[in-house]
């Protein structure tokens, strides 16, 4: 299969990639290194993937380059990853990432159509769902009250990928992540953040200790992605990808600590702008349409987390 994948050097990119090379998928993979955390990181992403597809660096906005890579064969798929993906610096530079997940969106959608590619894997969020939805989180829930720019630009991007799938038939999975965590999760998320304090020794600030998330570890949304690749109806979807397990977050502080063997300092602070209460996948859907069943329990994954962070040169 010839598949165009953007956002490569990221931290689920170049996963997915890894396993569609694998498996024998044909890939072009677009990413323009945003500054959004160290180049070195997403470079070293990228080292079992050298020479295995064809790497464009540049930004997905750039209409020269874009009309370049559809004009260098068809895709019998595009998997749109790149996005710009935090949510608390979405509330500082809400249009940058209006621009970036939205238009970019847009601008995918519509070179995916014009070039005859019959469908389109979109990275949404759990976070469309804001802090007013109840769990477990449905796919069929209303989500029109997010409470961050980030979520608001999933759920526009989404909206972008129906209007299109109505008028020009462009089938599209659009799937929910729920809290990615695994090797080379992104620097600034939870489980990498607390890790790097506790191995450090430094006092880890607990906004919003009453929270909870359900955290899913990146090879079950690999197989989940995966699935969605592989479907071969003409259906617009939207899944959940989580692990419908929730964890406080006190408790994954002890599981990452167990895992390091070290104690962790806490202090208590206030849940922060934009952040949600919690996360609650509902699965039934994945499951019927994709097969889609997490494998990997919390304390597993962080032990398999810290192992491969005891492993990295510790500059990004
Ligand atoms: P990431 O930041 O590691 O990867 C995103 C990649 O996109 C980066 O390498 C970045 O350089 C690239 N990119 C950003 N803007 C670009 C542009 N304009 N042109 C080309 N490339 C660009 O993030 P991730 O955690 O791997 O997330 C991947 C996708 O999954 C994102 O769409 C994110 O919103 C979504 N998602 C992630 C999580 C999670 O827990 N990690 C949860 C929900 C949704």
């Amino acid at each position: 299969m010839r598949v165009l994948l953007t956002g490569i050097a990221g931290f689920i990119g170049s996963h997915l990639a890894e396993r569609m090379v694998a498996r024998g998928d044909d890939v072009v993979g677009i990413d323009n290194f945003d500054g959004f955390y160290d180049r070195r990181v997403k470079e070293r992403n990228l080292a079992a993937l050298r020479g295995k597809v064809e790497l464009r660096e540049g930004d997905i906005l750039d209409a020269e380059l874009m009309g370049q890579v559809f004009a260098g064969g068809r895709f019998d798929v595009v998997v749109h990853l790149a996005a710009l993906a935090g949510v608390r610096p979405s509330l500082k530079s809400p249009a940058r990432y209006q621009k970036v997940n939205v238009e970019g969106t847009t601008i995918l959608a519509d070179l995916a159509i014009r070039a005859g590619v019959p469908r389109m894997v979109f990275a949404s969020s759990s976070s469309v769902y804001g802090d007013s939805t109840p769990v477990p989180f449905r796919e069929d829930d209303r989500a029109d009250v997010p409470v961050s720019p980030y979520g608001a630009s999933k759920r526009a991007g989404e909206l972008v990928l129906r209007a299109m799938h109505g008028v020009h038939g462009l089938a599209v999975s659009s799937l929910r992540f729920f809290t990615v965590y695994g090797p080379r999760q992104r620097p600034e998320m939870a489980v990498h953040a607390f890790t790097r304090a506790i191995e450090r020794g430094e006092t880890i600030t607990l906004f919003g200790s009453g929270t909870s998330r359900d955290y899913t570890y990146i090879d079950d949304i690999v197989a989940g992605t995966l699935a969605a690749v592989d479907k071969r109806d003409e259906t617009f979807g939207i899944y959940n990808l989580g692990n419908s397990h929730a964890v406080a977050l006190p408790e994954l502080v002890g599981a990452i600590a167990r895992a390091l063997g070290r104690e962790a300092k806490t202090v208590a602070g206030p849940q922060q702008p934009g952040d949600v209460q919690q996360t609650f996948a509902s699965l039934e859907r994945a499951e019927r349409d994709l097969g889609y069943r997490p494998t990997v329990r919390i304390e597993d994954g962080v032990a398999r987390f810290v192992e491969w962070y005891r492993a990295q040169p510790q500059d990004g």
